[in-house]
């Protein structure tokens, strides 16, 4: 499944590329260009904008209209009501920034890019074949897995 988000959901957009999902989003997207690229790739729209919900479920196009500000909450409403599982392995993650596929690449080949303290502490490194931004599972992607894994048990001991 992938996505078209609109400009309000840039944190939900970067979150969704982390757990692997392909995700269009631009800060400036008109709606027009939303629903064309809804359309034509067969994404799904995700937004918060009941207005434009309503416009592009006239057009065929599948809509999830998010409903709360929390990054928690809209991933709860994602994975209830179109089944998404986020995973939380680099090798299936797209960069958060672009939305382009990331490659493990060698320390050496970083090792004048990063921080010595970066290099030392970490073993596996990916870097986006798109933008070349680098990445490893520091604190932060750490924090975003175990947030990951909570949102998982939430819903499974709910009963779905
Ligand atoms: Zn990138």
């Amino acid at each position: 499944m992938q996505f078209v988000a609109d400009a309000m959901l840039g944190k939900l957009a970067r979150w969704l590329r982390l757990s692997g999902y392909d995700v269009y989003y631009s800060r400036n997207a008109k709606d027009e260009e939303l629903l064309n690229v809804a359309r034509h790739e067969g994404r799904v729209l995700l937004t918060r904008d009941i207005t434009l919900a309503e416009k592009a479920r006239r057009l065929g196009i599948k809509v999830a209209l998010v409903e709360s500000n929390s990054i928690e909450d809209q991933l709860i409403q994602l994975k209830r009501e179109l089944g998404l599982r986020y995973e939380r392995t680099p090798e299936k993650a797209l960069c958060p920034g672009c939305n382009g596929s990331l490659e493990e690449v060698g320390r050496e080949e970083v090792a004048e890019l990063l921080p010595r303290g970066v290099l030392e502490a970490h073993k596996e490194f990916y870097r986006c074949t798109q933008c070349g931004k680098i990445y490893w599972q520091g604190k932060h992607w750490q924090s975003i897995a175990r947030r990951v894994v909570r949102i998982e048990d939430k819903v499974s001991s709910s009963g779905k």
